[in-house]
């Protein structure tokens, strides 16, 4: 199929409101600042480049000419100027996820890439390109860490009571969470279908593969609509004490819940059919007000500190 490259496209134009109001919150979450000093500090970036590059395969122009394509293809869609590298680990499950805020890796699983059809694969590339494009990798990583990193590091280390760490790990997961349904949205840009985006959250909510040949998004659409409609407060608040809970489940009907919403209204059509070009932020200073590292002509996030970069800040 045909599909347009959204030129200049900005990840404020399509990020879900509930990403920017819990990352709002994250940020204004003591102890935030030193968590992420201390991690850089210890190395976590340059671990996880070491430990990722030096267990996975490359997926690279000859040794996986269709995984580099789509990314190739992700990354020109939604307009992500510098291509991530990609790595296949030997993994069960339909799982991708990325590392390093700096120079960002791509995992996709190997059982993804056996069991997804290349639309759908572009979907999940696309969901992780647009992780990239939002800046949500510094925190996410994080995230994903922290139990590790906590024991690393120590309560003493960080510098910060009990409560204030339980308080910031509650407040990264809830974020974290919310953060899918703006990526999401930055795969459903890439590929720019619906039915590879719902056929890969059926596969992950537990669609045998059996079935996948004669896999219905029908009954899937309709188990998605009759969902529950939270509102965004309602959503927040569910997911603050899941995050309290400590459940990560993928939430993978309520993904599809959100993401048909998005395209019910208008909004994905939107997106689309827009021009984003000449729409690039312009930066009042070459440098991060946060931590002071040089920042590109067209960066929406500093790759030092992770900040968001917004129109003259
Ligand atoms: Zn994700
Ligand atoms: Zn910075």
């Amino acid at each position: 199929m045909e599909r347009k490259p959204l030129l200049g496209l900005k990840p404020q134009t399509y990020e879900h409101p509930l990403d920017r109001k819990t990352l709002d919150s994250l940020q204004k979450t003591g102890g935030l600042e030193t968590l992420v000093r201390k991690v850089n500090e210890w190395g976590l970036e340059r671990m996880l480049q070491v430990q990722l590059s030096g267990s996975h395969l490359k997926a690279t122009e000859d040794s996986f000419p269709e995984l580099a394509g789509l990314l190739r293809e992700a990354a020109h869609n939604i307009d992500l100027p510098t291509l991530p590298d990609l790595y296949v680990a030997a993994q069960g499950g339909l799982n991708a996820f990325t590392a390093g805020v700096k120079r960002p890796i791509i995992v996709i699983s190997s059982e993804a890439v056996d069991c997804l059809t290349p639309d759908e694969l572009l979907f999940v590339i696309g969901h992780e390109v647009g992780h990239i494009k939002s800046g949500h990798v510094l925190y996410y990583q994080i995230a994903e860490y922290l139990p590790v990193i906590g024991e690393i590091l120590g309560g003493v280390t960080l510098g910060l009571g009990e409560l204030a760490g339980a308080g910031l790990q509650v407040a990264l997961l809830n974020w974290k969470r919310m953060s899918e349904f703006s990526a999401d949205r930055a795969g459903l840009l890439a590929c720019q279908d619906a039915n590879p985006a719902l056929t890969v959250m059926m596969k992950a909510a537990g669609l045998p593969r059996s079935r996948y040949d004669s896999a219905n998004t029908e009954d899937f659409i309709a188990q998605a609509r009759s969902f529950e409609s939270l509102d965004a407060d309602a959503l927040n608040w569910i997911a603050r004490r899941l995050s309290v809970m400590g459940q990560t489940h993928p939430w993978t009907v309520l993904r599809a819940q959100q993401m048909l919403a998005w395209i019910d209204d208008g909004s994905y059509e939107q997106v689309l059919s827009a021009s984003h070009e000449g729409a690039r932020p312009m930066l009042g200073s070459a440098f991060c007000v946060s931590c002071g590292f040089k920042l590109g002509a067209s960066d929406t996030f500093c790759a030092g500190c992770g900040a968001r970069l917004r129109a003259g800040s």
